[in-house]
């Protein structure tokens, strides 16, 4: 007699199923080069025993980002012995198919404008989506509990792939897909530009902040002539003066304070 299968609510299976034992004390940053992931990965450095790196080549118009996160690797792996310590592998995955299906300014040679749907051309549909499921695949492999990344609600015109609502969804989708109880964070979510600069002096003091100013990149235009207070970049990309504003707020912050506690 054949037994009729009850349907499965799908979350049910959650709570019998063979969870694949991942590492709660390890942790995969995806790690671009820019500010916002390297301020991720000082995080992740400061509270994990052992932390990966991954970086994603899709054939951004500008390989200077790939360039700038092997520099941050190497200064931390010389100035910052304790989180080198902690430091394993960088993994860079090939996804050309990601630059073949969009059609952004980030990998074709067009001006950054805003679309008719409200968001800028920039925007790579799907983008994080894509960027954390291959995370898991690799933190499935190398056994890491901890998909951290540099998502924020509160800045970059709100790209829907980097909400709050959408990542925690995904880490769903991504237990249940695995069967393995892997937790997406991210620290920046609900952090604007000023307070990761706080954050980033806070992690690792003057030196942290020297270096994401000299190693890190956040121009669209993958311009490094000029160099500002703020690091490298053409000045007036929305990215740039994201990245100026938020410094420069914080600046006047930290001095407002020590102007308070010396007074
Ligand atoms: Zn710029």
């Amino acid at each position: 007699m054949t037994q009729k299968r009850k349907d499965p609510s799908p979350y049910s299976n959650l709570l019998v199923m063979t969870v694949r034992p991942l590492d709660d004390n390890a942790a995969l940053v995806l790690f671009s080069g820019g500010q916002d992931s390297t301020v991720c990965l000082a995080w992740a450095l400061t509270r994990y025993g052992r932390v990966e790196t991954v970086g994603f080549d899709y054939g951004q118009r500008h390989k200077v980002e790939l360039e700038c996160r092997q520099n941050v690797l190497d200064v931390i792996g010389k100035d910052f012995p304790e989180w080198a310590a902690k430091l394993g592998e960088d993994h860079v995955l090939q996804l050309p198919a990601l630059g073949q299906l969009s059609n952004t300014a980030l990998t074709r040679d067009v001006e950054i404008e805003m679309t008719g749907s409200g968001l800028p051309n920039t925007f790579v549909p799907g983008r994080n989506l894509l960027f954390f499921t291959y995370a898991a695949a690799l933190g499935y492999r190398r056994g890491l509990g901890r998909l951290v990344g540099g998502m924020c609600e509160t800045d970059y015109s709100g790209y829907p792939d980097c909400r709050d609502a959408t990542l925690q969804t995904l880490a769903k989708a991504i237990q249940l897909g695995t069967e393995a109880d892997f937790k997406i964070e991210t620290p920046l979510m609900q952090r604007d530009k000023t307070e990761t600069w706080s954050l980033a002096a806070k992690l690792g003091g003057p030196s942290l902040v020297d270096m994401i100013i000299e190693h890190t990149h956040s121009c669209y235009k993958g311009d490094r002539s000029q160099r500002y207070e703020w690091g490298y970049g053409c000045g007036s990309c929305p990215a740039c003066e994201l990245r100026a504003r938020g410094f420069h707020a914080w600046r006047e912050n930290e001095s407002a304070q020590l102007a308070d506690e010396t007074s």
